[in-house]
């Protein structure tokens, strides 16, 4: 590998001082033979991961800081690293080691053999929950399904991504940062190594099923408008058997007189057509919000402070 080459670690951290330590320790290790930088984000922890960091910060200059004014969360905390990146490819990887840091060279060798892109797929979910696996294999079926362009199965956000690659995503302007899904769509040359995910090195998860399905959502609204295609052919199809009842209803009445009961069909049919109306009001209202948070164009993340040893930052400005 060309000695100049830096690879940069992109690394969001929310309340996860118990992790801290064992982390970098490993991480550096996994590093030892290259360049690099580790450019953490501090996604507005409330407990002592910042101090943590900035102190790892003194102790190693490649270490640098993005400290966030407040949680963002983890799809924005990974925007702001990756724009501070400034390696020749980046590798983004979770603090909690579930992403093994051993795994980190063999992406290199995979880079340093021609592909843009490199990613590390889970061979079990043997550490998350019944629930948590099952929800994921419906939340890939039905993104697929719907998504023009296909996000791998059991893939993360552990992944290596050249330059090029890391450009096109730094210049997409969406607000709504879906990463597994913006992370794969320029697409590329890809390549794909296998690993077992281990159970968190410390802490607990910082997701709960309202915000993963709220991710799920908000997944599969910025990469499909099939929802609203699909509002349109329920739409349809409701209008079209309610002609033909219509007719019959008509015909009935021109035939065997005004008949009074009918009360229950009557509830009913209203009762579907505005359930109908309703759920399509939701899916039009869901693609109104996300198209008003765009307009609005808020910034994805408010940095606070950038923290990097003097040194770091003279050798950066000399490298540009
Ligand atoms: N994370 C973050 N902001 C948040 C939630 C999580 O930066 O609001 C970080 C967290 O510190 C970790 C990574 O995102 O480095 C993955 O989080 P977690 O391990 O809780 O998710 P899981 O592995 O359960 O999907
Ligand atoms: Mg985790």
């Amino acid at each position: 590998m060309n000695r100049w080459m830096k690879i940069s670690i992109v690394t969001p951290f929310f309340n996860e001082e118990e992790s801290l330590n064992i982390f970098f320790k490993k991480v550096e290790n996994a590093l030892s033979d290259f360049r690099y930088e580790i450019i953490c984000v501090d996604d507005g922890s409330s407990d002592k991961t910042l101090e943590g960091l900035l102190e790892h910060k003194d102790r190693n200059q490649s270490i640098k800081v993005v400290e966030l004014s407040r949680n963002f969360g983890k799809e924005a905390a990974l925007t702001a690293g990756l724009k501070a990146a400034t390696g020749d490819a980046v590798v983004i990887i979770d603090a909690d080691l579930q992403d093994p840091p051993e795994l980190i060279s063999e992406m290199v060798e995979k880079w340093q053999e021609g592909f843009d892109v490199v990613l590390a797929k889970r061979k079990t979910r043997d550490a998350d929950s019944f629930m948590k696996r099952l929800s994921a294999e419906w939340f890939y079926r039905i993104f697929n399904r719907f998504a023009d362009e296909p996000i791998l199965e059991n893939v993360g956000d552990f992944r290596l991504l050249d330059r090029k690659v890391l450009d096109v995503i730094n210049a997409l302007p969406e607000v709504n940062r879906f990463m597994k899904g913006l992370l794969s769509w320029p697409g590329f040359r890809t390549a794909v190594v296998e690993y077992a995910r281990p159970d968190r090195a410390a802490g607990t998860t910082k997701w709960n099923y309202r915000k993963l399905l709220k991710l799920s959502a908000d997944g599969i609204i910025a990469f499909s408008t099939v929802p609203l295609r699909l509002a349109t052919i329920v739409g349809s199809i409701t209008s079209i058997v309610a002609i033909i009842y219509a007719i019959f209803v008509v015909g009935k009445t021109i035939i065997l007189g005004v008949d009074v009961p009918g009360y229950a069909s009557l509830l009913v049919v209203t009762l579907t057509l505005s359930g109908i109306i309703l759920l399509c009001l939701g899916v039009i209202g869901s693609y109104l919000g996300r198209i008003y948070d765009e307009v609005k164009g808020r910034p994805i993340y408010i940095v606070r402070e950038f923290h990097e040893s003097d040194k770091a930052s003279k050798e950066s400005s000399e490298d540009s």
